[in-house]
Order: structure tokens, then sequence, then C-alpha cells
């Protein structure tokens, strides 16, 4: 390496650009390791996620349909500009019912409805941040994932 390029801001820029990329890899993967579930049951009204450190999550749901993450439910960001889906005109009480949960790509859960709704893809970390607001009734920010 000739020593003019060790001095300079670009070899201390491509520096941090690695520390950056071990980092984000070592979070991706102690999150990949540490927040799988063991255990996914529905019980009365509430979803139950015993997940792999023992902790439980115990999600409602009736939030966790209100806060379905798909894009007719969330909408979407396309080129920096928000669409909002209209809102639904009548609630009925199948859509507060699971059928079936399926799993997806080893980071998520599909959840499909009594109503039929099955577009929602319920991340590891969107259950976590979802059992967190639901104390608050509070609506969930979605970054759909790429
Ligand atoms: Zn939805």
């Amino acid at each position: 390496m000739p020593e003019n390029f060790r001095s300079s801001k670009l070899y201390y820029f491509s520096i941090l650009c690695n520390i950056n990329f071990i980092f984000t890899y070592l979070k991706i993967h102690l999150f990949l390791n540490t927040m799988k579930p063991k255990k996914i049951e529905i019980i009365e009204k509430n979803l139950v996620i015993k997940w792999e450190d023992e902790n439980i999550s115990n999600i409602s749901l009736i939030y966790l349909r209100n806060e379905c993450p798909c894009a007719g439910c969330k909408g979407e960001t396309v080129l920096l500009k928000a669409y909002k889906p209209p809102k639904i005109e009548k609630a009925t009480p199948n859509m507060f019912k699971i059928k079936n949960i399926k799993i997806v790509g080893g980071y998520a859960i599909q959840i499909l409805w009594l109503d039929g709704h099955n577009t929602g893809i319920y991340s590891w970390e969107y259950l976590k941040d979802l059992e967190k607001g639901q104390s608050k009734n509070s609506p969930q920010n979605y970054n759909e994932l790429l």
C-alpha cells in the first residue's frame, strides 16, 4: 500500500466503513440468534409467543390485526411519498380471528385471518415492538422489509 494512501482521508473512511459493516453484521447476527420464537400459540384472544430467551410476548389479536403491517393496512412509501390506505368502514368479528400462521423465511410470520386477509408479514422485531406498544395502544410505524 502506498504511504500517501495510508494517510489519506479515503483510507480512514474505508476503515470506518468496514467497522460499520462489522457492527451491522454483528447486530443482525445477534438479533437473528436471540429473537427467534420457540413456540407460537393462540390462547383465547391473544397471540402468545415464547421466545428462545424464555421471554413471553402476549399480543391481543385485535391489536395485532389493527397494526397489520401490510401496504393495504399501513400504507407504503414510494419514492419518499407516503400513501395512506383508506380506512376500513366496518370491522367484522372474523377480522380478529386467526385461521392459520405461516413462518416466513425464518424471520417473520404471515397471518391468515378468518376474513381472508393474509398480506401482513410480521417480523420478530415488529412483534416485539407491538408488544411494547399495545399497553399504550399506540399505532406502530412499519417500514417494510427490503
Ligand atoms: Zn393488512
